[in-house]
C-alpha cells in the first residue's frame, strides 16, 4: 500500500485544476497585456481567475495579487509594512515564535536593519493568544504578523480576534494563511486582515503560484521589479496556466469545505487517538484548535530521520516537520519554540492528511508507526539508558 501523508509539505494536483490549467498552454496563450485579441482572451482568464480567488477569500478583485508562491506574498507584505512604518518611524514588529521561514528570515532580515521583532511566546498550548497580541502592541508597533495556522504542528491561531485588536489599534495585520486557505473558513474582511498569504500547492493547485491579499489602500512595494502587471505590483509576465490552475483548485476546495473538513478530521482523529497509545509520546500543537489533517507527534529514544526512512519502506510518506528543514540536523525551530527539547524534538513525526486519504490507508498507518517506533527503540542506546533508568524520561 502507497499512503501519501505529507500534505502539508504540497498536494497532488486534483483533476479539475489540471483540467482548468490546460488550455493555456496551447490555446489561451496570449499574453495579458497585449492590447490583440489573442491578449484580451489572456486578459479575461486572468479576471476571471482574479474574481474567483476574491470571492473566496471575501474580498475585491482588486485587492488580490498574483505571486510566484507563498514565500513571495510573505516576503512583499511583511516588507511593505515595514517600509510604510519606517517612514512614520515606527519600527516594531509582532510575530510568533513558531512561523514559517519565509516569515522569519525575512523578520530576520529587517532585525539586521534595525527593526525590532517581538517574537510571541507558543508554549502554552502550542499557541498564542490575541491577549499576547495586544499586550506586545507599542506606540511605535507597525506590524503584526502572525500564521493562520502552523504548517508543522497544526495549530489554528486566533485570528479573528488578532484582526480586530489589530483594528482597533490602528496596527496593520499580516498573515501567512498558506496552511488554512481552501481548509478552513475565511473571510477577510470579517476578520479584519489586512493582508494575507496563499500558495496554490497546498490546496491540490500547482506549485510556483500563490497570491497575497493586500486590503484597498494599504501601501504595497514591490519586490520585483519590472512591468506594470499586478497594478504595477509585481512586475513579470503573469504564470495565467498557473494561476487559473489555482484558482480552479481553490474554487473546489471552497465548494466543498465543510464536507472535507469533517472527513479528513475524523480521520486525523482516529490517527491522533491510535497514536497516542504508544508509550512515552506526545501530541504536538493545540489539541482543540487544529487543522483537520495535522497529526504531529514527538516519540522519545527514538531518531526522526530514520523513523521517516523506515515508514517510506512501509509505503507511508510522511515527514518530520517542516520540509524546509529537513536535510538539516538541527530540530525544528517550531518544536523548540513549543518547548520540546532538542532530544524530544528529534523523534518527531508529522503526517498530514488530505480529502485523497482513506480509511484503509489509516489503518495501515496505525499498524507501521506502532511497529517502527518499536523497532528503533530496541536499537537504540538512548532508549536502553531509559529503560534502565540511567536516563529519565521526559514524556
Ligand atoms: C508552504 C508554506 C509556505 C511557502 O509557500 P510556497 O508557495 O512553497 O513558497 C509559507 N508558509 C507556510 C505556512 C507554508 O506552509
Amino acid at each position: 500500500m502507497h499512503v501519501y501523508a505529507d500534505n502539508a509539505a504540497t498536494t497532488k494536483m486534483s483533476q479539475t485544476a489540471i483540467d482548468a490549467m490546460l488550455p493555456y498552454f496551447d490555446k489561451v496563450y496570449g499574453n495579458p497585456s497585449s492590447l490583440h485579441s489573442v491578449g484580451q482572451e489572456a486578459k479575461e482568464a486572468l479576471d476571471a481567475a482574479r474574481e474567483t480567488v476574491a470571492e473566496c477569500l471575501g474580498c475585491e478583485p482588486r485587492e488580490i495579487i498574483f505571486t510566484s508562491g507563498g514565500s513571495e506574498a510573505d516576503n512583499q507584505a511583511i516588507v511593505s509594512a515595514a517600509r510604510y512604518g519606517a517612514k512614520k518611524n515606527k519600527k516594531h514588529i509582532i510575530s510568533t515564535a513558531f512561523e514559517h521561514h519565509a516569515v522569519l528570515h525575512t523578520l530576520n532580515k529587517l532585525e539586521k536593519e534595525g527593526f525590532e521583532v517581538t517574537y510571541l511566546d507558543v508554549r502554552n498550548n502550542h499557541n498564542i493568544t490575541a491577549q499576547q497580541v495586544k499586550d506586545a502592541i507599542r506606540p511605535d508597533t507597525c506590524l503584526v504578523t502572525t500564521m493562520y495556522a502552523n504548517n508543522e504542528i497544526g495549530s489554528i491561531l486566533p485570528i479573528a480576534e488578532i484582526g480586530a485588536i489589530c483594528k482597533e489599534a490602528g496596527v496593520p495585520f499580516h498573515t501567512d494563511a498558506v496552511q488554512a486557505v481552501g481548509h478552513l473558513h475565511i473571510n477577510v474582511k470579517e476578520e479584519n486582515i489586512d493582508m494575507l498569504s496563499l500558495s496554490g500547492h497546498k490546496f491540490h493547485g500547482p506549485k510556483g503560484v500563490g497570491a497575497l491579499y493586500v486590503r484597498r489602500g494599504f501601501p504595497l512595494v514591490n519586490v520585483i521589479e519590472g512591468g506594470a502587471q499586478e497594478r504595477g505590483k509585481r512586475a513579470g509576465t503573469e504564470n495565467l496556466a498557473a494561476i487559473c490552475g489555482m484558482a480552479a483548485a481553490l474554487k473546489d476546495a471552497c465548494s466543498h469545505m465543510d464536507e472535507n473538513m469533517a472527513r479528513v478530521a475524523a480521520m486525523r482523529d482516529k490517527l491522533i487517538a491510535g497514536l497516542s497509545q504508544i508509550p512515552h509520546s506526545a501530541l504536538n500543537g493545540d489539541p482543540v484548535n487544529r487543522l483537520p489533517g495535522n497529526v504531529s507527534f514527538c516519540f522519545e529514544g527514538i531518531e526522526g530521520e530514520s523513523l521517516l526512512l523506515l515508514l517510506d519502506a512501509k509505503g507511508v510518506c510522511a515527514s518530520s516537520g517542516s520540509a524546509c528543514t529537513s536535510g538539516s540536523l538541527d530540530p525544528s525551530h517550531v518544536l523548540l519554540a513549543i518547548g520540546r527539547v532538542h532530544d524530544v524534538a528529534h523523534g518527531s513525526l508529522r503526517l498530514s492528511l488530505s480529502e485523497y486519504n482513506t480509511d484503509e490507508e489509516i489503518d495501515h498507518i496505525l499498524k507501521a508507526v506502532p511497529e517502527v517506533v518499536q523497532y528503533l527503540r530496541n536499537m537504540s542506546p538512548v532508549w536502553r539508558d531509559l529503560q534502565s533508568g540511567k536516563r529519565q524520561y521526559i514524556l
